[in-house]
């Protein structure tokens, strides 16, 4: 009997281009892909000709396949000898829950491999010109999760204690904060973060259309209402994102037009 497998593909943060060469080769080998809506169709050009292609999208308001189902047909299409690819954006293991279907896939005793990928925290700030640390800007980054869990027991993240690792010169890279802006900001500005931070959001980075707003902390929340930013995005907050202005000044982050249009919003 052929025996399945199951491969955590990380599809990175949007751009094609931006895959790995394992996850690439995997995908050319899979019998099934199964794949989150926030994965760029392109990638799925390297999928083995006659492989099933299934979409499993999530995203918040759209109609939702449940956690549990995608994990009962992963392990189905294993068990039945298929070498499956669970095709996620970003990295498997970054807020992706690859973590739990790796679980659910070893409990069903179904060999897993990991292929990590992009994680749209790393992409979003270098798609604007924002190094993620600086030597003379900072020395490290925290990357966290706005999102509360629906369950209850996760009261979400002690913005206090965020305020004052943001003060000590760490960058907050903040996931699926941005339809609760006012929540993160007034977290951050009553732990104590002056509200004069530079602060940004990219949306869609490395995608056809990707936008930023490039202003600061007391403002993220007007500015994403101005230009209606909406998700995917990541919010990017420290002295760092001061440098997306030069990277602005210079060119390197394109005003416009598109396909790369960045929104310098009023810093004031
Ligand atoms: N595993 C993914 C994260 C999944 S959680 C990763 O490693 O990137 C989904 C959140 O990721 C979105 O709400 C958004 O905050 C962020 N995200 C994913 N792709 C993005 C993109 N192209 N641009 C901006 N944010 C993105």
């Amino acid at each position: 009997m052929k025996h399945g497998k199951v491969w955590l593909v990380g599809a990175g943060p949007g751009d094609p281009e931006l895959l790995t060469l394992k996850a690439a080769r995997v995908l050319g080998e899979a019998d099934i892909v199964i794949h989150d809506d926030l994965v760029h169709p392109g990638t799925l050009r390297y999928a083995r000709p006659g492989a099933r292609i299934v979409a499993v999208g999530k995203r918040g308001g759209c109609r939702s396949t449940r956690q549990a189902f995608i994990e009962r047909l992963l392990v189905a299409e294993a068990l039945a000898g298929n070498m499956v690819v669970r095709l996620k954006g970003g990295d498997p293991f970054v807020f992706g829950r690859g973590g739990e279907e790796r679980e659910a896939l070893r409990a069903a005793g179904i060999p897993v491999d990991v292929v990590d990928g992009i994680t749209a925290g790393i992409a979003a700030p270098s798609a604007i010109g924002v190094p993620l640390t600086h030597r003379a800007a900072c020395h490290g980054a925290i990357f966290v999760t706005a999102h509360v869990a629906s369950n209850g027991d996760d009261s979400g993240p002690d913005w206090a204690a965020l305020a004052a690792a943001a003060r000590s010169g760490l960058t907050l890279i903040i996931y699926m904060g941005v339809t609760m802006l006012h929540g993160v900001v007034e977290g951050l500005v009553c732990g104590g973060l002056d509200p004069d931070t530079p602060a940004a959001i990219v949306e869609r980075a490395t995608l056809p259309g990707q936008r930023a707003v490039i202003t600061v902390l007391e403002r993220l929340a007007t500015e994403r209402q101005r230009h209606g930013l909406t998700s995917p995005s990541i919010i990017v907050i420290g002295k760092v994102v001061g440098r997306a202005r030069l990277a602005a000044q210079r060119n390197e982050v394109q005003l416009a037009p598109a396909p790369k249009r960045a929104i310098i919003g009023n810093s004031r």
